[in-house]
């Protein structure tokens, strides 16, 4: 079996060479996998199944293909598309998975998550995270008008612009002790997430031994994903984007 993994695309309007590069990967790379899984921040922003902007029809058309070409799409949300809902999975076929998942793979038991809840030197976004998430909140927030839900998204972004701008950018980054504690707690030596923007992969010390913690590159300035292969092993793969628009 082979499984793809993206994460980080931040699909918004401004940026169609994004867009263009992952229709083609959904046309030209995805189809000879059988599952891909989509880590979070597929979206620069979602407020809902139901506001069906152009961009948002071509990409659901896209995944609604790829899921019809027999591939398997897993969808974890990200702390920008966490309002991504079950609408969004019945028109496009994809699965939605919760953070944290383990996942057998080819063998090898491996543990998803879009990687926010692994930076825990940043204690102030973490407690805005749990009030944000919380359910009920989430039914109360998808059930405003669009228009307002549409000015509440953008009062959050630019809190949380305002509020990164003084971060340093290791608080911003996945802390070990948390990375041990969530590979000990679901018993794997390999873990898979995205979010930071910081593709790598490595190793990790473990009290059963070593582990791995593969890191998935974002889009901002090239196509990027990674790849299980049949033998467990896993490979990354950049491409370039083809039409002309440049990332700023
Ligand atoms: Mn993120």
């Amino acid at each position: 079996m082979r499984a793809l993994f993206i994460s980080d695309l931040h699909l918004e309007p401004a940026r169609e060479d994004i867009t263009e590069a992952f229709l083609s990967f959904c046309d030209s790379i995805a189809p000879d996998a059988q599952q891909l899984y989509i880590l979070g921040d597929f979206f620069e922003a979602w407020i809902g199944d139901d506001e069906n902007t152009p961009l948002q029809i071509k990409i659901k058309q896209s995944l609604a293909r790829l899921s019809a070409r027999g591939v398997k799409i897993f969808f974890m949300p990200g702390n920008r598309d966490f309002l991504i809902g079950q609408g969004f999975a019945d028109e496009t076929g994809i699965t939605l998975i919760p953070d944290p998942l383990v996942v057998d793979l080819n063998g090898i038991p491996t543990l998803l998550m879009h990687g926010d809840t692994l930076c825990t030197d940043d204690e102030e976004y973490l407690a805005f995270r749990a009030r944000i998430r919380d359910p009920k909140r989430i039914k109360r927030l998808l059930s405003l008008p669009l228009v307002i839900r549409k000015l509440i998204a953008r009062l959050l972004r630019l809190i949380s612009k305002h509020r990164n701008k003084n971060k340093s950018i290791y608080i911003m980054d996945v802390t070990p002790a948390a990375v041990e504690q969530a590979m000990c707690t679901a018993g794997v030596t390999r873990l898979i997430h995205g979010h930071t923007h910081r593709p790598a992969i490595h190793k990790v010390p473990l009290p059963e031994g070593r582990g791995e913690r593969i890191v998935l590159g974002d889009w901002h300035q090239q196509g990027w994903y990674g790849e299980v292969l049949e033998s467990g092993e896993f490979r990354t793969h950049t491409f370039k984007f083809s039409s002309q628009n440049p990332p700023s």
